[in-house]
């Protein structure tokens, strides 16, 4: 099997010992040979960024656009491809696979309009005959270090603007998905991406990743992934006065009201809850449910649960794939315990699955008689794994909704305007649906939360140009 490299200097680079990229629906296929960078490869990506730096900053809108809009079209072109790639390497389905290729494609499109809508802003002055114009530059050299659940989407949604507004980057996927990472590079780099301007590094999060982080060249770090690393993140850049942004947890409640559509609020469940096996920071961990409509729920999920398709992901009918890998696999099962020790009831689900490949199939897993205060309620599982929480009215459940560390996503289920629009204007979350899973949002309009769930400036839509520039305010005297 041929190794895919590192992108250096617009060359392929394959040094060190290879990471088996294996597919977690059928442990024995190896999807592909990948290299295992060290800190001299990020050296000298970050040189190479930082020398393509002033050429690149210094191209037209269109030139920007012409790149981005090159990739966006060959991503939608190959989504049916990729999206098989996608779901062979991380686990969820091809329909979700080839959904979040397109949604990689459609952001490129985006982002290419970005570059040529990027305006500034003209006053004049407080004092006689001075001018002010207030103006958007690149930042420089980006690190984009990503996860592995969103294997080509959350790579797009930083690289794309990030190129749009003129900055170079290097780009650490994770060791769990670099196919994704690779095939996205290597579009950019055959549609004209100079060299320099797009590098990609793999390897270990604790060498690649930090040795991104100490380097004083990188000029900014956007990243996503757990409360843990995005703490060194924090630290580490604001050490040494860096620009960071930080996507990562959520513990996402969904409130259903008495006065819900029991047939929407379950789908809300079961879509936010366990789709892409529960694998997504916006996922509805916490079900929150008003008294009255409780027994129902339940039962309704009870059933509805049973008949989940568990498999191999790219398996026809499949609706829910594999766990990731091993580790995510004991760490749900693990919570799964000790919700049991805790005194949650197990009503559905929660078991170790064989098909006929050996993969990491687990079954998604809803406890009933949980409270708020459980470490199942308070503690980002990352599987498919939801706890009920009982409550007896409206503000109850607004207090259990906010009562967390994370602030992603919250919905709430409920055909009352009054309570649809105080929820929406009291939730502690960065998105708020109503009668919409918590999980799933549009590519066009900010992503991001509050809390222990994000840190700086918002990422996609327009918003994004906060992060990827800095501004600048001239004054200028006409003589
Ligand atoms: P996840 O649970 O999604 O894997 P992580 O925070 O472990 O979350 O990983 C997210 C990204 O951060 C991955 O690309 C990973 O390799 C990287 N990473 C892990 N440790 C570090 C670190 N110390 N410094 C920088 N990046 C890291």
């Amino acid at each position: 099997m041929d190794v895919h490299g590192h992108l250096i200097a617009g060359r392929w680079v394959t040094a060190g010992d290879p990471i088996e990229n294996r597919n977690p629906s059928d442990i024995d296929d190896v999807v592909g040979l990948y290299a295992r960078g060290g800190t001299g490869q990020v050296a000298e990506a970050v040189a190479t960024a930082r020398a393509a730096f002033p050429a690149w900053s210094r191209t037209t809108p269109q030139q920007r656009f012409d790149l981005l809009d090159a990739v966006g079209t060959e991503l939608l072109a190959r989504k049916q491809e990729l999206g098989r790639l996608l779901a062979r390497e991380e686990g969820k389905t091809l329909a979700e696979g080839i959904g979040e290729t397109a949604r990689a494609g459609q952001i490129f499109k985006f982002f290419a309009g970005e570059a040529l809508r990027l305006g500034g802003e003209s006053l004049p002055s407080v004092r006689p005959n001075i001018q002010v114009r207030i103006s958007r530059e690149p930042l420089g050299v980006v690190g984009l270090i990503t996860p592995w659940n969103f294997p080509i989407a959350i790579p797009a949604w930083k690289i794309a603007p990030a190129l749009a507004f003129g900055n170079c980057i290097v780009f650490k996927p994770a060791e769990l998905a670099p196919g994704c990472a690779w095939a996205l590079t290597d579009i950019l780099h055959r549609a004209g991406a100079p060299a320099g301007v797009v590098n990609l590094v793999m390897g270990k999060g604790s060498v690649i990743g930090q040795a991104l982080l100490d380097n004083p060249e990188v000029d900014a770090v956007s990243f996503t992934g757990s409360i843990d690393t995005g703490r060194v993140v924090a630290r580490t850049c604001a050490g040494r006065l860096a620009k960071f942004q930080l996507e990562m947890g959520g513990k996402n409640p969904l409130v259903v009201l008495d006065d819900a559509d029991l047939d929407t609020a379950v789908e809300c469940a079961i879509n936010g809850a366990f789709y892409s096996t529960g694998q997504r920071c916006t996922a509805s961990s916490r079900l929150i449910v008003q008294a009255g409509i409780h027994d129902a729920f339940v039962d309704a999920m009870a059933a509805r649960m049973k008949a989940l398709v568990v498999d191999d992901a790219l398996k026809e009918g499949t609706q829910i794939g594999p766990v990731v890998d091993q580790a995510q696999l004991d760490k749900d099962l693990a919570y799964i315990d000790g919700a049991r020790a805790d005194g949650g009831e197990l009503v559905a689900g929660g078991e170790r699955l064989n098909r006929d490949k050996n993969g990491y199939y687990l079954s998604p897993a809803l406890f009933v008689s949980t409270t708020n205060s459980m470490r199942l309620n308070r503690e980002e599982v990352f599987g498919p794994v939801a706890g009920v929480i009982k409550v007896a009215d409206y503000d109850e459940a607004l207090g259990v909704a906010n009562d967390t560390a994370f602030g992603l996503s919250a919905g709430c289920c409920t055909r009352s305007h009054k309570h649809a629009a105080h929820f929406q204007a009291n939730s502690q979350a960065g998105m708020v649906m109503i009668n919409l899973p918590t999980a799933g949002v549009d590519y066009h309009v900010p992503f991001g939360g509050r809390k222990g769930s994000s840190y700086g400036p918002r990422e996609q839509g327009r918003y994004a140009a906060e992060f990827y520039t800095t501004v600048k305010t001239a004054y200028d005297l006409p003589l």
